[in-house]
């Protein structure tokens, strides 16, 4: 006899949820850091700041704009999903 544990409830709960990236412009010291990993994402323009130009990247940017909240010295960015 065979039983089934598995349960969907959890799995369609985390699957097809964007990713969604913020920035504390309070914090961000437009250093950069974050542009030179993910150029696709974050830009600091000749205005002095940043601006983020996808705000849900696609799940193949994941490594990069995590990599990117990585190296940002001032923890600016936050990702959800
Ligand atoms: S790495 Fe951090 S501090 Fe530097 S520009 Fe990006 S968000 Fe701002």
């Amino acid at each position: 006899m065979v039983e089934s544990l598995a349960s969907s409830s959890l799995e369609s709960e985390t699957k097809g949820v964007p990713m969604k990236v913020t920035v504390d412009f309070d914090v961000c010291a437009s250093t950069g850091a974050c542009t030179q990993v993910a150029p696709e994402v974050f830009e600091v323009r000749s205005d002095g700041y940043l601006y983020i130009l996808i705000e849900e990247p696609g799940e193949e940017l994941r490594d990069k704009v995590t990599q990117a909240a990585d190296l940002c010295p001032t923890a600016a960015i936050t990702i959800e999903g």
